[in-house]
């Protein structure tokens, strides 16, 4: 019969400006396995407060769970409260600094030092990864007594839970709990918009969990549910599901392993039509891309890199007076690209890509100007002009991408 105590850590709980839902939420679920929440713990930001809480726990619990205080902030004081009480040493979990690394690299910013923070984890602790956000869990067996730090946010929170801390339950309580899990791929809309759309519930959500995720290629959505039985679990989620494709089904592209590359060549191989690429700044990343997903030799034809004016010219048959008229950097310049490899690839499908990549300006456009055109059947059926964020390569990026969602549509 194990005792457990939830520790809430946050000076805005003391404060009555937010509600400890989480330690309500979580004692809802420990009921489910048969354990009794003997002590729901509240402590501020302060450093000493934290550790009396800790000792306190420590002394008449068998499992804590503590959520919040692992942020990158200053009064984020949950690690060193435990630090102080046990003399653990802490170190920095390399999968989590190099998540968060790169989480800043594609976004083009920098990281301030105290990102780092994140990533510090207990040596000998089994780290839980967070599939929502940033900062991982973490679970100690400190002297017998079971801790489980989890994030404030409680979309994090429960995330982690269904997936790292109930399983663990499950085991030491012998109560046979089923995870079924599914991720849905969303493009053409952001992360803030979706969660706009779905933040009724995401507010309420308690079994399936639903954490939306921002990603290379768009945004997706990890749907997780527990049950007594597998069928019960995939229930849960398909109904998730329904709920929210009833709501942004049509941003939706595909789950799970499915990539927007596999889609796009599916879509193509159904209207049995072939495609064909000219590519200026992306210099063959939209084909690079398409080709590394399985079955596009039936539907790729091939591209033209044409890079420098002067291939423009050479290659698709553009005149140096037409190009002095619209230049290389524009709608027109993208749409005649598209049509002349159509013809000279013999393609009914042919895209396009030009645009300003950066670092400087051209013909007076701004750096992640981008001009994207689709060619299908003897006319121009999308033209495209967006203005993309980030450096070289981040706009490389996301204008081979926005081609693909283009094409999907
Ligand atoms: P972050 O990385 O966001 O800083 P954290 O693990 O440090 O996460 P906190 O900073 O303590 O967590 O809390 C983040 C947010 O999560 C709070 O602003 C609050 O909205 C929410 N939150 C924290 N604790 C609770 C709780 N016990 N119940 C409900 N919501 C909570
Ligand atoms: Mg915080």
């Amino acid at each position: 019969n194990y005792q457990a105590e939830i520790v809430a850590v946050g000076t805005e709980l003391l404060l009555g400006q937010i509600a400890n839902t989480n330690a309500e939420w979580l004692s809802e679920q420990l009921a489910t396995y048969g354990i009794n929440v003997y002590n729901h713990t509240v402590v501020g930001d302060n450093l000493d407060r934290v550790e009396q809480a800790f000792r306190l726990a420590q002394s008449r619990s068998d499992i804590v769970i503590v959520t919040g205080g692992l942020g990158p902030t200053e009064d984020d004081l949950t690690r060193e409260g435990f630090e102080q009480l046990t003399g653990l040493e802490i170190i920095e979990d390399t999968t989590t600094m190099d998540k968060i690394e790169s989480y800043y690299k594609e976004r083009n910013r920098t990281m301030t030092p105290n990102n780092r923070k994140q990533a510090r984890v207990f040596e000998g602790a089994r780290v839980l990864k967070n599939n929502a956000g940033m900062a991982p869990g973490m679970y100690v067996d400190y002297q017998d007594v079971h801790w489980f730090f989890l994030p404030g946010v409680p979309r994090e929170m429960k995330q982690i839970s269904t997936e790292e801390l109930f399983p663990f339950l499950e085991n030491l309580t012998g109560k046979q709990q089923v995870i079924q899990s599914t991720v849905l791929k969303f493009i053409g809309i952001g992360e803030s918009n979706l969660e706009h759309e779905l933040s009724d519930m995401i507010h309420e959500q308690t079994n399936p969990t639903i954490a939306p995720l921002a990603q290379d290629q768009g945004v997706v959505i990890r749907v997780t549910a527990s049950a007594s039985s597998k069928e019960e679990a995939q229930k849960l989620v398909a109904d998730k599901k329904q709920e929210i494709l009833a709501r942004i089904g049509e941003y939706c592209f595909g789950e799970d392993e499915q990539t927007i590359e596999n889609k796009v060549i599916e879509l193509l191989a159904e209207k049995d039509k072939t495609i064909g690429a000219a590519e200026s700044l992306t210099g063959g990343l939209f084909s690079s891309n398409l080709v590394s997903a399985a079955g596009a030799s039936s539907v790729f034809a091939g591209s033209l890199i044409t890079y420098q004016t002067s291939v423009k010219e050479s290659l698709l048959g553009l005149s140096p007076e037409w190009i002095a008229k619209y230049g290389v950097v524009s709608k027109e310049c993208a749409e005649a690209m598209a049509e002349q490899t159509a013809r000279k690839l013999n393609t009914p499908i042919a895209i396009s890509f030009t645009g300003v990549a950066g670092p400087d300006k051209q013909e007076g456009q701004p750096v992640g100007q981008v001009y994207i055109a689709i060619y299908d059947e003897g006319k121009i059926v999308d033209s495209s002009s967006i203005l993309l964020a980030g450096n070289r390569n981040n706009i490389r990026e996301r204008a081979a991408l926005k081609g693909f969602e283009l094409l999907y549509q």
